[in-house]
């Protein structure tokens, strides 16, 4: 008798399965369902560059655009060894149901370079991306008003100081260069809070969970964040900021944190800055001092806990180790770290999914706010901000006129809170991150055919696409 062995899903593929999911229990024209699963456009590059040392290497790299019903299309570059044509196609698919979701007005891209940063100095990074950026000029895969990258794994401000830079050169006459590429350093067209928006979108998102009581229910969840117990998986961008604030500042005990050397597990909690410390300066989380090192990692991620937050890769649940999952509410801030085959264990478990496609739209959302900016050429709050200030002490002494008494000076600093860049940005994110999850929760209460939190966003992004091509025609 032959055995036939069946290979993993890729990443692509689950993607779709989860897609189909939510198609399935809708109810739209023809062809539409293969126009929404299909990626628009995809160019793959191939460019060689001299290297510092006078060597020449060849990169491989690919940008896909799955949606432009709304333009421009936005999504982050990726610098990974392994990355591939498939999984920016994925990463591009999500995107569009991101920017839906959080009603962003963007279609959906991303872009990936096969290469591993850590081998190559900064001199070297600087030829290569602006390399790249010339071979996605050349073919109009970047331009403010058509495609807009950002950073992913692997990239970040300093990246993306090159390709805006880079692009200034080749688009001499765009007066917009600047809306070209976001995550910039804010000294370079950048904005305040750009940097930490995907883990505090992550933040914001598990703090409207807890204002929603029926949705506790279904975790089995009780009373508020503090004291919940927290395991991270990566502590890059993503899984650094999330864990910092919602340890430092909803009070919740950071259990585990696991990378890819393995992971550390304290119950008392993990002081996130000394375990970021403790990596920046050896490189891996081994050896850190006040915790217990497991050198397989992954085995962490069946640590009994409140709140599981993958932050690192793709594919890191699956149906091999759904079953040990041993968490009330999982968050998925990287994208895709759960397969389909492990999603629908874990819905048999009662863990409540929060999907990736909502979850880690804070960076897309801050980029949106970066863009707008450039396009207008002015900060946010420069014509007003003077205005405002003296709007609101006139309020102040007013009241302290009239009452004969000093206002608690709680109250006056929420008054008197000033219209910084930065409180403006967290403002606009915690609002769409807010506004999402009702509408995702609404969903999925509202129909008994919908099962997950996942089904439910993708319907909720699903219709307003749908709408869009409708409306303006295919
Ligand atoms: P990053 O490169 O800053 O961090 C990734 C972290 O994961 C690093 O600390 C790395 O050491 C760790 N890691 C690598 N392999 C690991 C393994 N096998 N086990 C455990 N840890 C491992 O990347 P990031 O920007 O934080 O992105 C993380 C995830 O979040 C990705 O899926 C990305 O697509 C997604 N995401 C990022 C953003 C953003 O704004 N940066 C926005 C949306 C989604």
């Amino acid at each position: 008798m032959t055995m036939t062995i069946q290979k993993p899903y890729s990443f692509i593929q689950n993607v779709h399965m989860m897609a189909e999911t939510a198609l399935d229990l809708m109810n739209l024209p023809d062809g539409m369902r293969e126009q929404i699963l299909s990626c628009n456009a995809l160019v793959q590059l191939q460019f060689p560059v001299r290297l510092s040392d006078g060597r020449i290497h060849v990169f491989k790299g690919w940008r896909a655009t799955h949606s432009d019903h709304r333009l421009p299309v936005k999504g982050g570059i990726r610098y990974a060894p392994h990355v591939n044509q498939e999984e920016v196609e994925a990463l591009a698919t999500l995107m569009t149901y991101k920017c839906a979701i959080v009603n962003v007005p963007y279609g959906g891209s991303k872009g990936g370079l096969r290469i591993d940063p850590r081998q190559y100095n900064e001199t070297d990074l600087e030829l290569i991306t602006r390399r790249f950026t010339r071979e996605l000029y050349k073919v109009n895969f970047i331009d403010p008003a058509k495609n807009v990258p950002a950073p992913d794994m692997g990239t970040g401000e300093r990246e993306m100081a090159w390709i805006v830079d880079e692009y200034r050169r080749l688009a001499q006459r765009d007066i917009d260069y600047f809306g070209a590429v976001t995550g910039k350093p804010p000294t370079n067209g950048g904005i305040q809070g750009r940097v930490e928006a995907t883990g505090r979108g992550v933040q914001y998102a598990i703090r409207e969970f807890f204002r929603h009581p029926d949705d506790k229910k279904i975790a089995g969840m009780e009373g508020d964040l503090a004291g919940k117990r927290v395991v991270v998986q990566g502590l890059g961008n993503v899984g650094y900021h999330a864990a910092k604030f919602l340890s430092e500042e909803d009070g919740a005990k950071i259990i585990g944190i696991i990378e890819w050397d393995g992971a550390i597990v304290s119950q008392d909690g993990l002081n996130v800055e000394h375990v970021k410390s403790h990596i920046r300066e050896n490189g891996g989380v081994k050896g850190f001092p006040d915790g217990t090192y497991y050198e397989k990692g992954l085995s962490v991620l069946e640590l009994d806990c409140d709140i599981l937050i993958p932050a690192a890769l793709e594919g890191q649940i699956t149906a091999t180790n759904a079953p040990n999952i041993s968490t009330k509410l999982l968050v998925e801030a990287a994208n895709g770290p759960v397969t389909f085959a492990a999603d629908k264990i874990l819905r048999e478990k009662s863990v409540l999914l929060i999907p990736d496609a909502y979850a880690n739209a804070g960076g897309v959302t801050v980029s949106y706010f970066e863009w707008i900016k450039n396009l207008a050429h002015i900060r946010f709050g420069r014509m007003t901000r003077r205005l405002d200030e003296l709007r609101w002490n006139s309020v102040v002494e007013a009241l302290e006129t009239m009452t004969d008494s000093p206002i608690p000076t709680h109250l006056r600093d929420k008054i008197l809170q000033d219209d910084r860049e930065i409180n403006l940005v967290r403002s606009g994110l915690d609002d769409t991150m807010r506004i999402a999850y009702q509408e995702i929760s609404e969903m999925y209460h509202s129909r008994e055919d919908v099962k997950d939190f996942r089904t439910a966003s993708f319907i909720v992004a699903i219709k307003k696409i749908a709408t869009t091509y409708m409306e303006m025609g295919i």
